[in-house]
Protein backbone atom coordinates (compact mmCIF):
# COMPACT_ATOMS: atom_id res chain seq x y z
CA UNK A 1 0.00 0.00 0.00
CA UNK A 2 3.04 2.21 -0.50
CA UNK A 3 2.38 5.55 -1.96
CA UNK A 4 5.18 8.00 -3.71
CA UNK A 5 4.97 11.57 -3.57
CA UNK A 6 7.26 13.26 -5.85
CA UNK A 7 8.15 16.59 -5.46
CA UNK A 8 11.11 19.24 -5.76
CA UNK A 9 12.51 22.53 -4.41
CA UNK A 10 13.29 23.40 -8.10
CA UNK A 11 8.94 23.92 -8.70
CA UNK A 12 8.73 26.14 -6.31
CA UNK A 13 11.14 28.68 -7.42
CA UNK A 14 9.51 28.83 -11.07
CA UNK A 15 7.06 31.65 -10.69
CA UNK A 16 5.19 33.93 -13.27
CA UNK A 17 4.75 37.11 -11.53
CA UNK A 18 2.88 38.59 -8.34
CA UNK A 19 -0.43 38.01 -9.74
CA UNK A 20 -0.17 35.28 -11.72
CA UNK A 21 -2.85 32.45 -10.22
CA UNK A 22 -0.26 29.08 -11.25
CA UNK A 23 2.00 30.23 -8.55
CA UNK A 24 4.17 28.54 -6.19
CA UNK A 25 1.90 29.12 -3.23
CA UNK A 26 0.21 26.02 -4.30
CA UNK A 27 2.58 23.65 -4.15
CA UNK A 28 3.31 25.33 -0.22
CA UNK A 29 -0.28 24.77 0.44
CA UNK A 30 -0.20 21.25 -0.48
CA UNK A 31 2.66 20.29 1.24
CA UNK A 32 1.37 21.74 4.49
CA UNK A 33 -2.12 20.00 4.30
CA UNK A 34 -0.18 16.75 3.65
CA UNK A 35 1.61 17.66 7.05
CA UNK A 36 -0.80 18.86 8.80
CA UNK A 37 -2.94 15.91 7.91
CA UNK A 38 -0.38 13.17 8.66
CA UNK A 39 -0.56 12.14 5.31
CA UNK A 40 2.93 13.34 4.50
CA UNK A 41 4.41 10.84 7.46
CA UNK A 42 3.37 7.81 5.26
CA UNK A 43 4.28 9.06 2.04
CA UNK A 44 7.38 7.76 0.60
CA UNK A 45 9.20 11.01 -0.75
CA UNK A 46 11.03 11.14 -3.94
CA UNK A 47 13.24 14.35 -5.12
CA UNK A 48 11.99 14.44 -8.93
CA UNK A 49 15.18 13.93 -11.09
CA UNK A 50 15.14 16.59 -14.17
CA UNK A 51 14.01 15.13 -17.63
CA UNK A 52 16.61 14.36 -20.27
CA UNK A 53 16.17 15.69 -24.00
CA UNK A 54 15.63 11.91 -24.81
CA UNK A 55 12.63 11.76 -22.85
CA UNK A 56 11.25 15.09 -23.69
CA UNK A 57 11.38 13.86 -27.43
CA UNK A 58 8.80 11.40 -26.03
CA UNK A 59 6.57 13.96 -26.65
CA UNK A 60 8.14 16.97 -27.92
CA UNK A 61 9.98 17.98 -31.08
CA UNK A 62 13.55 18.69 -30.50
CA UNK A 63 13.12 22.42 -32.31
CA UNK A 64 10.59 22.71 -29.65
CA UNK A 65 12.98 21.46 -26.65
CA UNK A 66 15.39 23.46 -27.94
CA UNK A 67 13.38 27.10 -28.23
CA UNK A 68 12.69 26.28 -24.64
CA UNK A 69 15.98 25.91 -23.55
CA UNK A 70 16.87 29.57 -26.00
CA UNK A 71 14.33 31.21 -24.19
CA UNK A 72 15.08 30.64 -20.35
CA UNK A 73 16.38 34.40 -19.04
CA UNK A 74 18.96 34.82 -16.94
CA UNK A 75 16.95 37.47 -15.06
CA UNK A 76 13.24 38.63 -15.15
CA UNK A 77 10.54 36.92 -17.27
CA UNK A 78 10.52 35.97 -20.63
CA UNK A 79 6.87 34.80 -22.15
CA UNK A 80 6.48 31.68 -24.39
CA UNK A 81 2.61 32.15 -24.61
CA UNK A 82 0.58 34.65 -23.78
CA UNK A 83 -0.64 32.94 -20.26
CA UNK A 84 2.76 31.23 -19.84
CA UNK A 85 6.14 32.37 -18.42
CA UNK A 86 9.85 31.77 -17.66
CA UNK A 87 12.02 32.98 -14.58
CA UNK A 88 15.38 31.97 -14.54
CA UNK A 89 14.07 28.68 -12.53
CA UNK A 90 11.49 27.81 -14.55
CA UNK A 91 13.72 25.52 -17.15
CA UNK A 92 14.58 23.40 -14.42
CA UNK A 93 11.24 23.38 -12.79
CA UNK A 94 9.74 21.54 -15.69
CA UNK A 95 12.45 19.47 -16.43
CA UNK A 96 11.57 18.24 -12.98
CA UNK A 97 7.95 18.55 -13.41
CA UNK A 98 8.32 16.35 -16.74
CA UNK A 99 11.15 14.05 -14.90
CA UNK A 100 8.58 13.73 -11.78
CA UNK A 101 6.65 11.69 -14.41
CA UNK A 102 8.79 9.58 -15.67
CA UNK A 103 10.28 8.73 -11.79
CA UNK A 104 6.67 8.13 -10.87
CA UNK A 105 6.64 5.41 -14.01
CA UNK A 106 9.89 4.21 -12.78
CA UNK A 107 8.77 3.59 -9.23
CA UNK A 108 5.14 1.89 -9.64
CA UNK A 109 6.58 -0.44 -12.35
CA UNK A 110 9.74 -1.48 -11.00
CA UNK A 111 7.47 -2.39 -7.49
CA UNK A 112 9.09 0.47 -5.14
CA UNK A 113 5.30 2.14 -5.01
CA UNK A 114 1.86 1.11 -5.61
CA UNK A 115 0.76 4.60 -6.44
CA UNK A 116 2.82 8.29 -7.01
CA UNK A 117 1.72 11.60 -6.94
CA UNK A 118 3.90 14.51 -8.69
CA UNK A 119 3.90 17.32 -6.77
CA UNK A 120 5.15 19.62 -9.54
CA UNK A 121 4.53 22.75 -11.24
CA UNK A 122 4.56 23.95 -14.17
CA UNK A 123 1.32 21.59 -15.17
CA UNK A 124 1.41 19.92 -18.87
CA UNK A 125 -1.87 18.92 -20.43
CA UNK A 126 -1.81 22.11 -22.26
CA UNK A 127 1.62 21.90 -23.60
CA UNK A 128 1.23 20.48 -27.62
CA UNK A 129 4.16 18.48 -29.20
CA UNK A 130 5.39 22.05 -30.10
CA UNK A 131 3.80 24.77 -28.42
CA UNK A 132 3.90 26.22 -25.37
CA UNK A 133 -0.05 27.06 -23.88
CA UNK A 134 -2.05 27.35 -20.76
CA UNK A 135 1.16 27.70 -17.86
CA UNK A 136 2.32 24.19 -19.64
CA UNK A 137 6.00 24.12 -21.13
CA UNK A 138 6.24 20.22 -21.36
CA UNK A 139 3.31 17.58 -21.76
CA UNK A 140 4.60 15.75 -18.45
CA UNK A 141 1.85 12.94 -18.38
CA UNK A 142 2.46 12.08 -21.81
CA UNK A 143 5.85 12.23 -21.17
CA UNK A 144 5.24 10.11 -18.70
CA UNK A 145 2.83 7.75 -20.86
CA UNK A 146 5.67 7.36 -23.69
CA UNK A 147 8.15 6.25 -20.95
CA UNK A 148 5.89 3.58 -19.82
CA UNK A 149 5.77 2.15 -23.31
CA UNK A 150 9.04 2.70 -24.85
CA UNK A 151 11.39 1.77 -22.27
CA UNK A 152 9.09 -0.34 -19.83
CA UNK A 153 7.38 -2.12 -22.92
CA UNK A 154 3.92 -1.93 -21.77
CA UNK A 155 1.29 -1.97 -24.55
CA UNK A 156 -1.69 0.08 -23.10
CA UNK A 157 -1.58 3.07 -20.68
CA UNK A 158 -4.46 4.94 -20.15
CA UNK A 159 -4.26 8.94 -19.18
CA UNK A 160 -7.32 9.81 -17.29
CA UNK A 161 -8.03 13.99 -17.11
CA UNK A 162 -10.40 15.66 -14.44
CA UNK A 163 -8.73 18.99 -15.24
CA UNK A 164 -11.77 21.33 -15.71
CA UNK A 165 -9.90 22.49 -19.51
CA UNK A 166 -9.50 20.08 -21.98
CA UNK A 167 -6.17 18.99 -22.25
CA UNK A 168 -5.30 19.53 -25.53
CA UNK A 169 -1.77 19.36 -25.59
CA UNK A 170 -2.16 15.49 -24.79
CA UNK A 171 -4.65 14.94 -27.13
CA UNK A 172 -2.12 16.64 -29.99
CA UNK A 173 0.36 14.50 -28.67
CA UNK A 174 -1.43 11.18 -28.56
CA UNK A 175 -4.18 11.26 -30.75
CA UNK A 176 -4.57 8.17 -32.98
CA UNK A 177 -2.14 5.61 -30.72
CA UNK A 178 -4.36 3.15 -30.24
CA UNK A 179 -1.71 2.18 -27.08
CA UNK A 180 -3.29 5.15 -25.17
CA UNK A 181 -7.13 5.80 -24.20
CA UNK A 182 -7.13 9.05 -23.32
CA UNK A 183 -10.28 9.67 -21.00
CA UNK A 184 -11.24 13.53 -20.35
CA UNK A 185 -14.06 15.32 -18.51
CA UNK A 186 -13.68 19.40 -18.82
CA UNK A 187 -15.90 22.47 -19.09
CA UNK A 188 -17.74 23.06 -22.50
CA UNK A 189 -17.82 25.46 -24.20
CA UNK A 190 -14.61 26.98 -22.75
CA UNK A 191 -10.91 27.46 -22.87
CA UNK A 192 -9.29 25.94 -24.49
CA UNK A 193 -11.81 25.19 -27.07
CA UNK A 194 -11.12 21.81 -27.77
CA UNK A 195 -11.94 18.47 -27.36
CA UNK A 196 -15.51 18.68 -28.17
CA UNK A 197 -15.08 17.41 -32.13
CA UNK A 198 -12.33 14.96 -31.21
CA UNK A 199 -12.97 12.19 -33.72
CA UNK A 200 -9.50 9.62 -32.80
CA UNK A 201 -10.80 6.51 -31.56
CA UNK A 202 -8.73 6.19 -28.73
CA UNK A 203 -10.08 9.67 -27.62
CA UNK A 204 -13.16 9.89 -24.99
CA UNK A 205 -14.04 13.08 -24.28
CA UNK A 206 -16.96 14.03 -22.13
CA UNK A 207 -18.07 17.89 -21.89
CA UNK A 208 -20.04 19.38 -19.01
CA UNK A 209 -21.79 22.35 -19.06
CA UNK A 210 -21.06 24.84 -16.70
CA UNK A 211 -23.05 24.72 -13.72
CA UNK A 212 -22.44 20.54 -13.39
CA UNK A 213 -21.57 19.57 -10.09
CA UNK A 214 -20.56 16.14 -8.60
CA UNK A 215 -24.08 14.29 -9.91
CA UNK A 216 -22.89 15.04 -13.65
CA UNK A 217 -19.56 14.68 -13.04
CA UNK A 218 -20.33 10.91 -11.49
CA UNK A 219 -22.70 9.98 -14.26
CA UNK A 220 -20.33 11.52 -17.20
CA UNK A 221 -17.31 9.37 -15.58
CA UNK A 222 -19.29 5.77 -15.00
CA UNK A 223 -21.09 6.54 -17.99
CA UNK A 224 -18.94 7.81 -20.23
CA UNK A 225 -15.40 6.76 -18.92
CA UNK A 226 -15.46 3.38 -16.88
CA UNK A 227 -16.71 0.97 -19.71
CA UNK A 228 -14.00 2.14 -21.91
CA UNK A 229 -11.34 1.99 -19.31
CA UNK A 230 -12.42 -1.67 -18.45
CA UNK A 231 -12.40 -2.87 -22.16
CA UNK A 232 -9.20 -1.29 -22.97
CA UNK A 233 -7.82 -3.17 -19.21
CA UNK A 234 -4.93 -0.55 -18.94
CA UNK A 235 -1.37 -1.81 -17.66
CA UNK A 236 -0.84 1.29 -16.11
CA UNK A 237 -3.05 4.58 -15.30
CA UNK A 238 -2.11 8.04 -15.48
CA UNK A 239 -3.98 10.62 -14.02
CA UNK A 240 -3.53 14.00 -14.90
CA UNK A 241 -4.85 15.61 -11.87
CA UNK A 242 -6.07 19.24 -12.19
CA UNK A 243 -8.72 20.05 -9.32
CA UNK A 244 -9.67 23.67 -10.75
CA UNK A 245 -12.96 21.78 -11.07
CA UNK A 246 -14.20 22.72 -7.54
CA UNK A 247 -16.89 24.60 -6.89
CA UNK A 248 -14.54 27.22 -4.74
CA UNK A 249 -12.15 27.57 -7.62
CA UNK A 250 -13.20 30.51 -9.31
CA UNK A 251 -10.98 29.95 -12.67
CA UNK A 252 -14.19 27.99 -13.87
CA UNK A 253 -17.77 26.89 -13.56
CA UNK A 254 -17.93 23.60 -11.85
CA UNK A 255 -19.40 22.52 -8.86
CA UNK A 256 -17.15 19.35 -7.76
CA UNK A 257 -16.27 18.98 -4.06
CA UNK A 258 -13.30 17.36 -2.29
CA UNK A 259 -15.12 14.35 -1.85
CA UNK A 260 -15.58 13.83 -6.05
CA UNK A 261 -11.86 13.63 -6.40
CA UNK A 262 -11.72 11.17 -3.39
CA UNK A 263 -14.86 9.18 -5.28
CA UNK A 264 -13.23 9.62 -8.97
CA UNK A 265 -10.05 8.48 -7.69
CA UNK A 266 -11.54 5.35 -6.16
CA UNK A 267 -12.77 4.65 -9.71
CA UNK A 268 -9.92 4.64 -11.05
CA UNK A 269 -8.24 2.94 -8.61
CA UNK A 270 -10.70 -0.09 -9.63
CA UNK A 271 -9.85 0.13 -12.83
CA UNK A 272 -5.73 0.16 -11.69
CA UNK A 273 -6.79 -2.83 -9.53
CA UNK A 274 -8.49 -5.21 -12.44
CA UNK A 275 -6.06 -4.72 -14.69
CA UNK A 276 -2.63 -3.03 -13.62
CA UNK A 277 -1.83 -4.31 -10.27
CA UNK A 278 -3.33 -1.20 -9.22
CA UNK A 279 -0.41 1.22 -10.62
CA UNK A 280 -0.95 4.82 -10.88
CA UNK A 281 0.74 7.80 -11.34
CA UNK A 282 -0.86 11.30 -10.61
CA UNK A 283 0.58 14.06 -11.71
CA UNK A 284 -0.92 17.96 -10.54
CA UNK A 285 -2.19 19.80 -13.21
CA UNK A 286 -4.75 22.64 -12.30
CA UNK A 287 -6.34 24.02 -9.18
CA UNK A 288 -6.37 27.27 -7.83
CA UNK A 289 -8.14 28.47 -5.08
CA UNK A 290 -5.61 27.19 -2.43
CA UNK A 291 -7.84 25.89 0.20
CA UNK A 292 -9.62 23.67 -1.91
CA UNK A 293 -6.92 22.50 -3.89
CA UNK A 294 -5.24 21.40 -0.84
CA UNK A 295 -7.68 19.55 0.66
CA UNK A 296 -8.91 18.19 -2.77
CA UNK A 297 -4.70 16.86 -3.42
CA UNK A 298 -5.31 15.36 -0.04
CA UNK A 299 -8.60 13.46 -0.50
CA UNK A 300 -7.09 12.49 -3.94
CA UNK A 301 -3.76 10.84 -2.17
CA UNK A 302 -5.95 9.20 0.83
CA UNK A 303 -8.25 7.37 -1.53
CA UNK A 304 -4.88 5.62 -3.01
CA UNK A 305 -5.10 4.18 0.25
CA UNK A 306 -8.26 2.52 0.06
CA UNK A 307 -11.92 3.26 0.36
ZN1 LIG B 1 -7.21 23.57 -15.62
Amino acid sequence: MSVALISHPDCMQHEMGVHHPEQPARLSAINDRLVASGLGMVLLHYDAPLATDAQLRLAHSQSYIDGVRAASPAEGHVWLDGDTAMNPYTLDAALRAAGAAVEGVDLVLGGAARQAFCAVRPPGHHAERARSMGFCIFNNIAIGAYHALNQHGLERVAIVDFDVHHGNGTEDIVAGDERILFCSTFQHPFYPHSGFDAQAPNLVNVPLPAGSGGTEFREAVTAGWLPRLQAFAPQLVLISAGFDAHQADDMAGLNLVDNDFFWVTRQLCEVADASAGGRIVSTLEGGYELHALARSVEAHIRAFYGP
